[in-house]
């Protein structure tokens, strides 16, 4: 067996479902990439924080860091809802924390901004909490701001390490905005191919018959308008309809009537030019339109297919058949309206049947 590359192994592992209902998965890998991010950063801030020597600091860095992996593990087993909930607050105490220690220049309280983005793309529709939430982000930003320009931070770093700090910090408040877009963003685009997908699917099963795969009665008379409104060139309309297809069924049964409506519809696609509009008109009757061809052209290739259909053998269970097909072909006169030619090719099907059927009438 193939073995999973370490890089398909964390992913699946990130992505894991919570096991509950009605999750969404995409907000769930976005809460555990965010809070590996966050529990990363700690892991810096811990070590470059020693340099400082400051021991409450250094303490504060290391529980943030057991508390994030603590987030982590229980993303496992909470809801979706409960592990986003903790994240958001914890990376709040995080970053006020990490501002009154440190100071302002650090840009730590840009995290604010990245719950900010966070919450308004998580799926919840709790719109007036959303902007309430903002609010408050925005306010207690405010408020960092002012205690800062007032109050020396706890912490006075020297010039490199505050430098290193910065730089640490912009790399991971970009990477929490990056994730956040990147599977935003993806959820998106999934969605929206999904959507055109599934439209063009509703859009097969309106226009075709789920038994043959061919056009169906409503797609067909669209067409023929759109054909006619505009008949710069010969059209050619056939009717054809299965001979004694009643016995077919009577003798061997509806399921095998159903492969022989199948086999001859597929039959008409192989055998007739490529541009011949074929639909099943009803039961066991198709409609073929010829663009481009005149009557005469139209016999030439309907007797190929009707020779081609002869030949099929078709396995009745206890012996083979055969099955024929009537034809009734009508040329456009370019005056006459729809009604008028599916009567008439209508009528010509009759006449072959009652002439003997197996045969082209024009
Ligand atoms: P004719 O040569 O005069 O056309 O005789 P016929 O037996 O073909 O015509 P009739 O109208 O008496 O019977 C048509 C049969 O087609 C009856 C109906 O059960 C069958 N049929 C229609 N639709 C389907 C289908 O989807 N599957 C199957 N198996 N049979 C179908
Ligand atoms: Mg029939
Ligand atoms: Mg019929």
């Amino acid at each position: 067996m193939k073995q999973k590359s370490i890089t398909s192994t964390i992913y699946e592992h990130i992505c894991r479902d919570t096991g509950k209902q009605n999750e969404s998965a995409k907000l769930i890998a976005v809460v555990r990439l965010l809070t590996l991010i966050l529990l990363v950063h700690s892991l810096v801030f811990c070590i470059l924080v020693s340099f400082t020597g400051h021991i409450p600091s250094l303490v504060l860095s290391a529980l943030s860091l057991v508390l994030f992996l603590t987030i982590f593990i229980l993303s496992y087993q909470y809801s979706t809802f409960t592990s986003y909930c903790i994240l958001n607050a914890c990376t709040l105490i995080f970053s006020v924390l990490n501002v009154y220690y440190l100071g302002w220049r650090l840009g730590v309280q840009h995290y604010l901004a990245v719950l900010l983005v966070f919450v308004f793309f998580s799926k919840y529709k709790h719109e007036t909490a959303k902007l309430l939430y903002s609010l408050f982000l925005f306010i207690l930003r405010l408020i960092l701001y002012f205690y800062c320009q007032y109050n020396d931070p706890v912490v006075t770093l020297d010039v490199e390490l505050s430098g290193v700090m910065q730089v640490t910090n912009s790399f991971f408040i970009f990477l929490a905005f990056g994730v956040i877009a990147y599977l935003f963003s993806t959820t998106t685009q999934e969605m929206e191919g999904k959507l055109i997908e599934y439209n063009r699917k509703l859009m097969k099963q309106a226009n075709t018959d789920t038994l043959t795969g061919l056009y169906n009665r409503r797609r067909t008379m669209e067409y023929l308008e759109k054909l006619l409104e505009t008949p710069d060139t010969q059209i050619s309309i056939c009717l054809c309809d299965i001979d004694f297809f009643k016995r077919v069924n009577d003798t061997y049964g509806h399921d095998i009537g159903d492969e022989v409506l199948k086999k001859i519809s597929e039959t008409f696609q192989k055998r007739l030019p490529p541009d011949t509009f074929i639909s099943r008109w009803g039961g066991e009757e198709f409609l073929l339109i010829f663009p481009r061809l005149n009557g005469d052209e139209t016999i030439i290739a309907l007797e190929t297919l009707r020779q081609k259909i002869k030949e099929i053998v078709f396995d009745g269970g206890s012996e083979t058949f055969s099955v024929t097909l009537t034809y009734g072909l009508v040329e456009y006169d370019y005056r006459s309206d729809i009604t008028t030619l599916l009567k008439e090719a209508d009528e010509k099907l009759y006449l072959g049947k009652e002439s003997g059927r197996d045969r082209i009438i024009f």
